[in-house]
C-alpha cells in the first residue's frame, strides 16, 4: 500500500493534489511520500521484532538528504557504498555507529574517511581489500570492525544486472573458501572480525533464494565459531522486491521475509542487520511528467512526454515496467488504446513502454510513473542537457522541494574552457 491515491478523480500524494505541485515546480519531477517511507521502514523493523537488529537503509536506492534525515529520525542505520554516500550519511545526521560500508572497490581514501569519522562495520569483499584496510587502520592506530561478504552461489532469480549471489558475479568471496579467508583476516593486525555479510541481489520476488543463502550463512556461522571466530553479527543484505505491476502476483511481505530470517539464523544469538533499499523507497515515489505531443505513426501512436530516459533509466536499462497512470483519472468505462510512451531524447532506447493500453490524452495532460522512488532520481543524468529534475517530499498537507532544478547557467558553467581555446570563438 502507498499514499498515491485518487481523490475526486485527481491523483494525490498524501493530502496534496499532484497538479498543485506541478504548478509550483514545473514538470517533470519526482515526489515522495513521508507516510509511505515511514511505513515501509517500520514494516522491516517490526518484521525483526524479538531479534537484536538494525535496519540499515541502503541509500543507493534514494539518497536525497531529506529522505536520509527521515530515516535517521526513525532510528534506521544506513548502508553506504562510496565515500560520497558516507558523507551524505554524516550530513543527514547518522552517527558512525549506524553506518555500514559495503561495496566491492573501497579505496584507501574511503577507508580513512570512515575510520576517522566513525563506522559500524566494513563489509569486506576480497583479500586485497582486507589487507589494505588492515594497513590503513594500523597506520591510523585503530582497529576496523569487519564482516566478510560471502558469495553463497545462490540464484536470486532476478534480472541478470542486479543478481549478485552467483559464483560468476564480482561480489564477495566464494563461501567454499570462507574458512581460509576468515583465518587470513584474523591474522591481520588492523582488523576485528565480527560477523558475516551476504547480499544476493535486488528485486527478489521469491523467498526461496533468501532461505537458501541464509541457511548457508547459519552453517558457516557454526563452522567459523568452531574455528575460534567470535561471529556475533550477521548482515543479511537487502533485495526484497516490490510490485511494479499491480496486476501481477504481489511479492512476499517484509513480515514473511522476517520469518525466513528467524527460521534460518534466529537461534544463533547474533545481532541481525538487513539493508533494504528498494522496498523502502520504491513505492514511496512517483515521477510526474507532462504530455508534449500525441503523435500518430504508421500503425502505432506515440505519447511524447517531457520526462525521458535520463530522468528514469530503469525501462531502458533493465527493460523495467512502471505502471503509468493519468493524473486526472479517466471516467469509468473509458476505452483504452495501446500507445508507445517515449521521451524526447534522441535515441530509440528512450522508450518507457510499448503498446501500453492508456486512456486518450492530449498535450498538457499530466501522467505519473508509479514505483519510481528507488533507483530513479539517483540514476538520473543530464544527457541531452536536460537538467536533473526536482525532487519533492510530501508530508500530509505539506510539500517541499528537497532538490531544486538546476538552471541552465549552472549546468553550462560547470564546464570550463582551457586557456588555449579562450578567445578562439
Ligand atoms: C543494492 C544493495 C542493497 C539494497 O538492495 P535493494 O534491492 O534496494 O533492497 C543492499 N545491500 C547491498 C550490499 C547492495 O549492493
Amino acid at each position: 500500500m502507498d499514499h498515491f491515491l485518487y481523490r475526486d478523480g485527481i491523483l494525490h500524494a498524501e493530502d496534496v493534489a499532484i497538479p498543485e505541485i506541478a504548478a509550483a515546480v514545473g514538470t517533470p519531477f519526482y515526489v515522495y511520500s513521508t507516510a509511505t517511507l515511514t511505513r515501509h521502514f517500520r514494516l522491516f523493523d517490526e518484521a525483526l521484532a524479538g531479534l537484536d537488529h538494525l535496519v540499515c537503509y541502503a541509500m543507493k536506492a534514494n539518497s536525497n538528504q531529506a529522505v536520509l534525515r527521515l530515516m535517521a529520525s526513525l532510528g534506521a542505520g544506513v548502508d553506504v557504498v562510496s565515500g560520497g554516500e558516507y558523507r551524505r550519511a554524516k550530513a543527514a545526521g547518522f552517527t558512525g555507529d549506524r553506518i555500514v560500508f559495503s561495496g566491492v572497490g573501497k579505496t584507501a581514501e574511503e577507508m580513512e574517511l570512515s575510520l576517522t569519522g566513525g563506522i559500524r562495520q566494513f563489509n569486506v569483499e576480497s583479500e586485497p581489500e582486507m589487507e589494505l584496510l588492515s594497513e590503513v587502520a594500523s597506520r591510523l592506530g585503530v582497529v576496523a570492525p569487519i564482516t566478510i561478504r560471502v558469495n553463497p552461489d545462490v540464484d536470486a532469480k532476478t534480472h541478470e544486472k542486479i543478481a549478485t549471489g552467483k559464483s560468476e558475479n564480482k561480489f564477495g568471496i566464494p563461501i567454499s573458501r570462507a574458512r581460509e579467508v576468515y583465518a587470513h583476516a584474523a591474522s591481520l593486525p588492523g582488523l576485528e572480525v565480527i560477523g558475516i555479510d551476504v547480499h544476493i541481489g535486488s528485486q527478489l520476488t521469491d523467498l526461496e533464494p533468501f532461505e537458501l543463502a541464509y541457511t548457508k550463512v547459519a552453517e558457516l556461522t557454526r563452522e567459523l565459531r568452531v574455528d575460534g571466530h567470535d561471529i556475533r553479527r550477521l548482515d543479511l543484505g537487502g533485495g526484497l522486491g516490490i510490485p511494479y505491476e499491480r496486476s501481477n502476483k504481489a511479492p512476499p511481505l517484509p513480515m514473511e521475509y522476517g520469518e525466513v530470517i528467524k527460521r534460518t539464523v534466529g537461534d544463533l544469538g547474533c545481532e541481525i542487520e538487513i539493508e533494504p533499499g528498494r522496498l523502502i523507497a520504491g513505492n514511496s515515489g512517483i515521477l510526474v511528467s507532462s504530455v508534449i505531443y500525441v503523435k500518430s505513426g504508421e500503425g502505432r501512436d506515440f505519447l511524447i512526454l517531457d520526462a525521458a530516459m535520463n530522468d528514469l533509466i530503469r525501462p531502458a536499462m533493465y527493460g523495467a515496467w512502471h505502471d503509468i497512470v493519468p493524473v486526472k483519472e479517466a471516467p469509468a468505462g473509458t476505452e483504452l488504446h495501446p500507445i508507445d510512451v517515449v521521451g524526447p531524447v534522441c535515441e530509440t532506447g528512450d522508450t518507457f513502454t510499448r503498446q501500453r493500453p492508456l486512456p486518450p490524452m492530449v498535450s498538457g495532460d499530466l501522467v505519473a510513473f508509479r514505483s519510481a522512488g528507488a533507483y530513479g532520481a539517483v540514476m538520473a543524468s543530464e544527457y541531452n542537457t536536460r537538467p536533473l529534475i526536482p525532487e519533492v517530499l510530501v508530508h500530509g498537507h505539506q510539500f517541499a522541494v528537497i532538490r531544486s532544478r538546476p538552471t541552465f547557467d549552472e549546468i553550462i558553467n560547470r564546464d570550463t574552457i582551457p586557456q588555449w581555446l579562450e578567445g578562439s570563438a
